[in-house]
C-alpha cells in the first residue's frame, strides 16, 4: 500500500516483557511438566465481583428484558445515578465534587491513553520505572518525554526539586504500579506547588487507592490547590475486581483551565466524538461498588489481597531483602538478592521455585536490578510461594 502509517508507532519500543516471560514459562513448563508453577507476576485480580455487584447485575439485566426499562446508548459521560454515586464516593472520603466534573468510562487505561487526544505537544514528565501506558501513549503522538528517575535513594517517589521551571504534563502514579511505593500528602503538596508555579497540569493516576491502609491521600483532591492543576483517572479495576467488568472515571474539576477553554469540555468534546458511553448494566454495577455496602464488601477483598501482601513483605524483611510497597499497595517491588539483574533473577525463580514475577526492567530503565511481586494470587498459592522462596533465597 503506498498510504502512510503513523510513524511515531516506530518509536515505541514493543512490549517483550509479557510476552517474553510466557515464552520462558512455557519453555520450562515443556520440559518439567511435572512442576507446579505459582504465578505472583500478573496485574490481574483473582476474587469475584461481591454479592451486591452481582445482584446489581442482575436487576439492571432485567430491565434490558423489558421494553419499558430497556436503556440503549448511555450519556457519554455516564449516567447521573453513578456520577452521583462516585460523588458520594469522594464525600465519604472528605472530598467534594461536582457529579458534572466525574467522567465514567470503561477503565482508566482508556482515558490515560487517550487523554493526550486534547493535549498539544507539551513537555512529558513520566517516573521511571512506571506504568507503561503514560510513555507509549505519548510516543505514539510523537511526544517528547523527559523521565523523572525513581530508585531507592528516592524511595521511588521523584520530587520537582531541581526541576527547571517551566510548564509540563506530568504523571504521577499512587500508589504506584509497579513500586508500590506511596506519596504522602506533603509530598503531593510539593508537586502541585509546582505545577501551580510553573502553569503545570498533573495527570494523577488513582487505580490503587484502596489499597491505602496508612496516613496518605486516596484523592489527590484531598490536598489544597490540587483542584487548580490536577486530573485525576480512577477505577474500579483492582478496588472491586473490575477487571474483566470495565468501569473507571476522570475527575476534572471546572477550575481546569487551558488556552482558553475549560479541560473538562475538550474531554466531554473528546469522548462524545470518539467513545460512546459505559454499558448500563456495568453502571449499575459501578453504581453498587461504590455505594457504603458495596465498597465494604470490596474491602474485604483488598483486605485478602493485603494479607497477602502481608506474608510476602514478612519474608522480605525476614531475609533483609530491600523493598517497597506491600503495605499501601498489592505490589512488592524488591532489590534482586546477590546483585542479579531482572531477568536473572527471573529465570533463577522459575528455575529452582517456580515462581514467576515481573522483571523491572519491563517497566522503565530505573526498573533494572528489581523485580514486581503482586499479591493478587490466592493464599494458598501465595504461602506455598513464600515456603520455596524460604527454601531458596
Ligand atoms: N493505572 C495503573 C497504574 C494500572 O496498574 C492499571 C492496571 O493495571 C490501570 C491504570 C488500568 O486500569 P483499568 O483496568 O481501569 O484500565
Amino acid at each position: 500500500m503506498k498510504i502512510r502509517i503513523n510513524e511515531h508507532f516506530g518509536s515505541i519500543k514493543e512490549s517483550y516483557l509479557f510476552s517474553d516471560i510466557a515464552r520462558r514459562v512455557g519453555a520450562y513448563s515443556a520440559a518439567h511438566p511435572e512442576q507446579k508453577i505459582i504465578r505472583l507476576g500478573i496485574g490481574d485480580v483473582t476474587l469475584p465481583l461481591t454479592p451486591s455487584v452481582i445482584a446489581a447485575m442482575h436487576r439492571a439485566v432485567d430491565e434490558m428484558a423489558a421494553a419499558d426499562s430497556f436503556r440503549g446508548y448511555a450519556p457519554e459521560a455516564g449516567y447521573d445515578f453513578l456520577r452521583q454515586a462516585i460523588a458520594g464516593y469522594y464525600r465519604r472520603m472528605g472530598v467534594s465534587l461536582r457529579p458534572e466534573e466525574i467522567f465514567v468510562s470503561d477503565g482508566a487505561k482508556s482515558d490515560i491513553g487517550n487523554f493526550v487526544d486534547i493535549l498539544g505537544d507539551n513537555e512529558i514528565l513520566i517516573p521511571d520505572p512506571v506504568y507503561p501506558v503514560y510513555v507509549d501513549s505519548n510516543l505514539m503522538s510523537g511526544r517528547r518525554v523527559t523521565y523523572l528517575e525513581a530508585d531507592a535513594r528516592n524511595g521511588f517517589l521523584p520530587m520537582p526539586t531541581g526541576l527547571p521551571e517551566r510548564a509540563y504534563v506530568i504523571y504521577l502514579c499512587s500508589p504506584n504500579n509497579p513500586t508500590g511505593a506511596v506519596y504522602s500528602a506533603a509530598q503531593l503538596g510539593e508537586w502541585i506547588a509546582f505545577a501551580q508555579r510553573t502553569g503545570s497540569l498533573i495527570l494523577f493516576d488513582s487505580a490503587y487507592e484502596s489499597y491505602i491502609s496508612g496516613d496518605y491521600p486516596h484523592s489527590v483532591y484531598a490536598v489544597p490547590g490540587a483542584r487548580e492543576c490536577v486530573v485525576e483517572f480512577c477505577s474500579l479495576s483492582k478496588t472491586a475486581g473490575f477487571t474483566g467488568t470495565r468501569c473507571g472515571w476522570t475527575v476534572l474539576p471546572q477550575e481546569l483551565e487551558a488556552g482558553g477553554m475549560k479541560l473538562g469540555s475538550l474531554w466531554l468534546r473528546r469522548q462524545s466524538t470518539k467513545f460512546n458511553g459505559v454499558p448500563y448494566v456495568v453502571q449499575r454495577a459501578a453504581e453498587a461498588a461504590v455505594s457504603p455496602q458495596g465498597h465494604a464488601e470490596a474491602m474485604e477483598h483488598v483486605g485478602y489481597y493485603m494479607e497477602n501482601a502481608r506474608i510476602l513483605a514478612d519474608f522480605l524483611q525476614e531475609k533483609n531483602i530491600w523493598f517497597t510497597g506491600g503495605k499501601n499497595s498489592p505490589y512488592l517491588w524488591l532489590r534482586c538478592p546477590g546483585e542479579m539483574g531482572s531477568w536473572e533473577f527471573f529465570d533463577y525463580l522459575l528455575e529452582h521455585a517456580q515462581i514467576v514475577g515481573t522483571p523491572g526492567e519491563g517497566f522503565g530503565k530505573c526498573g533494572e536490578g528489581y523485580f514486581r511481586l503482586t499479591a493478587f494470587g490466592r493464599r494458598e498459592a501465595t504461602v506455598e510461594a513464600v515456603a520455596r522462596l524460604r527454601n531458596l533465597l
